[in-house]
């Protein structure tokens, strides 16, 4: 008997959270919140994902992934993965368990919100201290930056928030 579209949706997304960032082994794509759009017709599987701030090698080696990964429910004989701009990914689809795996890798993940002052407050993964080395943490191309914590000395590296509702 055929498995129903709707088992094998569900086995995709299983399947999909096993998949991880490829610098970032402690979250995976649906915790960052990648993952729009899973179809299923007939035996053939097509994954819509969201390409985050990564560089273009990490994205050609999470598509990969997610193939192989796919590939390993028995009824799926095809697995398409495409990458789409719309909606654009922002940093507030990253799920609290993805947050929370940023942490483990020493990561600050992005602040959810501006400041009063119109700043954004980075806690340090480690201690939770907002105080860091840096008062101007993101240039204006720069993603991610190299933080020195004042309270329990660790360096950690921060992630730029990015919404589009600025
Ligand atoms: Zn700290």
């Amino acid at each position: 008997m055929e498995a129903s579209h709707s088992l094998i949706e569900t086995e995709a997304w299983r399947q999909l959270d096993t998949v991880c960032d490829p610098e970032i082994d402690t979250v995976t794509i649906i915790d960052l919140g990648m993952v729009d759009k899973v179809l299923v017709s007939d035996n053939k599987v097509s994954v819509d994902l969201l390409p985050t701030f990564l560089g273009c090698p990490a994205l050609g080696i999470i598509k990969e992934n997610v193939i192989k990964a796919i590939k390993l429910i028995d009824e799926v004989k095809e697995v398409e993965v495409n990458y789409i701009k719309n909606p654009p990914w922002t940093s507030d689809r990253i799920t609290s368990k993805g947050r929370e795996g940023l942490k483990v890798y020493g990561i600050a993940p992005p602040p959810l919100k501006l400041e009063n002052d119109g700043t954004w407050k980075v806690e340090c993964p480690y201690c939770g201290s907002p105080y860091h080395s840096v008062e101007n943490i993101f240039g204006p191309s720069a993603c991610r930056s190299i933080l020195y914590c004042k309270n329990c000395k660790n360096p950690y590296e921060a992630m730029k928030p990015i919404s589009t509702m600025n």
